[in-house]
């Protein structure tokens, strides 16, 4: 592979340095209304002494907030003496998406991520993922990107971890998502991998946790809380926080396979019949869609191909051709 040139992205804080640090991820963006001007992704480095490194992520995508409000919290509250080691938090990862409150970005439209390994001289989004690549993922051991639906999905609340090729590194990172200890756990399947953050991580064997804690394009005092108490609760697993893993009953989700999924083939108006955490039967009407340009018309049923329970749905109530409509998943206890 040719060598590629530095990653224009410069950091405010030293990695280096014992202490707590806020900061900047300073990235050069010359355009018309700032002619040397940078976007500026916010960062807080919180280290003391020898110990595992831990980079923990909110805002991948702009509109999901429980990683953006546990983070900004985190990085407010904690002090360099509760630490053992060292934190890297970026609350609002793809800080462009952020501040228009979408999931992709106005700059360029690039979704973060599905944008890894990333490019030192592509988009300002490929530019941001070149950075964790290259730069922050080297450093960390552990790394946690917390997730939400954002405004078109909704979930149940989980924190997940993939299937990989190295086993010990699977039981890694499920120990890591069952000290995270949200509602429930999923063994998640990714239908488009390979240009996730998710992979990049795993793929430098990290121990990688991710999670799905809400959406509809906002968040709940519920779904915060159980962002705080899963990144505490992580961070004391990692040895980085001192006290104990607070654990309450979890209930084990897996997605075997595609058939997991439901997608509209569809345009028009969506019925739900189960909502989420509701057990189904295989063959059962999940959803059923109107045409909506038409009154009298019989609707579209969609059905459930497989039992299980229903741990994601569309959000807005008008669904397109190609959405997913829900997500089924075994339950394994
Ligand atoms: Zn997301």
């Amino acid at each position: 592979m040719s060598e590629l040139p530095d990653n224009p992205i410069s950091a405010t804080v030293d990695f280096a340095r014992e202490g707590v640090q806020h900061g900047f991820l300073k990235l050069p963006y010359s355009r018309d209304d700032s002619a040397w001007g940078a976007v500026m992704i916010p960062v807080t480095v919180i280290q003391r002494g020898e110990g595992r490194t831990a980079l923990l992520t909110g805002g991948n995508h702009g509109d999901e907030y429980e990683g953006p409000v546990a983070l900004s919290k985190l990085a407010q509250s904690l002090s360099a003496k509760d630490v053992s080691g060292r934190l890297i938090i970026v609350p609002f990862m793809n800080t462009p998406a952020f501040h228009a409150g979408r999931r992709t970005s106005p700059i360029d439209k690039g979704n973060l991520n599905r944008s890894f390994p990333g490019k030192p001289d592509g988009t300002v989004t490929e530019k941001i993922a070149d950075y964790f690549t290259r730069t922050l993922l080297p450093l960390a051991d552990i790394v946690l990107d917390i997730h939400s639906g954002g405004r078109t999905l909704d979930f149940l609340p989980f924190a997940a971890c993939h299937v990989l090729p190295d086993k010990q590194q699977q039981a890694q990172c499920e120990a890591g998502m069952r000290a995270f200890n949200a509602p429930y756990s999923m063994r998640m399947l990714e239908l488009d991998a390979g240009a996730m953050y998710d992979t990049a991580a795993e793929r430098q064997g990290k121990v990688f946790v991710t999670t799905e804690l809400g959406g509809g394009g906002s968040s709940t005092a519920r779904s915060v809380a159980i962002a705080e108490r899963g990144v505490r609760n992580l961070l004391v697993h990692a040895g980085i926080l001192d006290g104990e893993v607070q654990l309450a009953p979890s209930i084990m989700l897996d997605m075997p396979d595609g058939d997991c999924f439901i997608a509209s083939e569809h345009d028009g108006l969506l019925e739900m019949c189960r909502d989420l955490g509701d057990n189904v039967e295989q063959g059962e009407v999940i959803a059923r869609v109107y045409d909506a340009t038409r009154s009298g018309a019989a609707s579209v049923e969609y059905r459930a191909a497989r039992s299980g329970l229903l741990a994601a749905r569309h959000f807005p109530g008008l669904v397109r051709c190609g959405d997913t409509i829900a997500v089924i998943a075994d339950v394994l206890n």
